[in-house]
């Protein structure tokens, strides 16, 4: 059975202290829910995420790692070293990455195996751009981004993937795909994962939907049958939004 997950992303947002007091706000408004909840902070604050929300149902996850096990990459972060912390999830492609950072399907197929081979289960980004949407081009685009950072691995290890399909133009933008774009796209990638692999993977895949999700639209986007949850960007900056989007399960 796939599960609901909601992500919070929370990007380079919330220092320390507002990190306190985010994580206070979140604890204060937990309600049992039918969906995993997960935030991801910026990695100076996860450490302290991590214990403060220790005794709860939320899972402080990374919003990167590299592929490296360890040595001369200045500024970076290994598997080990979330792992040492107790952090078991790690959000990796996120289109912010490939935009800013140089990151590729190729450099992402590494990121994936490291994190696999570390045990760890990563929530995997995707999604077209506008000009791939407006030439009618996404699902081409969406495949080719799956096919070549995630195909190469055995069915087994889709135990610990979780997709989290994100058209570009619908990041911090306010504008959402419809729910109808959001399931056609989730069943296109749903029936790519049944051509490649089987029917069990493809329909034990969760499949997050993320771009602009809002406590006003939620209940539509997660109503739809191949939308298992969402990744969360600046609405899981608060606690009452983050928590009404989570409610729409
Ligand atoms: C994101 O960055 O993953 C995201 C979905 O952002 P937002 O919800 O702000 O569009």
């Amino acid at each position: 059975m796939r599960k609901n997950i909601v992500a919070g992303n929370w990007k380079m947002n919330n220092d320390l202290s507002q990190t306190e007091s985010l994580i206070s706000d979140l604890k204060s408004q937990v309600q049992t829910s039918n969906a995993e909840v997960m935030i991801a902070p910026t990695f100076v604050n996860l450490w302290h995420a991590f214990e403060a929300l220790r005794q709860d149902s939320i899972e402080v996850v990374a919003q990167n790692m590299h592929f490296a096990d360890n040595g001369a990459y200045t500024g970076e972060v290994s598997a080990e070293m979330l792992k040492s912390l107790g952090i078991k999830t790690v959000i990796l492609g996120h289109s912010e990455r490939r935009a800013y950072f140089n990151e590729t399907d190729e450099s992402l197929a590494k990121k994936v195996d490291q994190a696999l081979q570390h045990g760890m289960r990563v929530i995997f980004c995707f999604g077209e751009e506008l000009q791939d949407r407006k030439a009618g081009n996404q699902e081409t685009v969406v495949k080719s981004q799956l096919v070549n950072a995630l195909c190469h691995l055995d069915a087994d290890a889709y135990k610990n993937i979780v997709l989290a399909y994100e058209p570009v133009w619908a990041i911090g933008t306010g504008e959402t795909a419809t729910p109808e774009q959001a399931q056609d796209m989730h069943a296109f990638i749903r029936s790519l994962f049944k051509e490649r692999y089987n029917n069990d993977v493809a329909d034990n895949l969760s499949i997050l939907y993320g771009g602009s999700v809002k406590p006003n639209n939620a209940k539509e986007i997660f109503g739809k049958p191949d939308v298992d949850g969402g990744l969360i960007g600046g609405a899981s900056l608060k606690a009452e939004d983050f928590f009404a989007i989570v409610n729409a399960f």
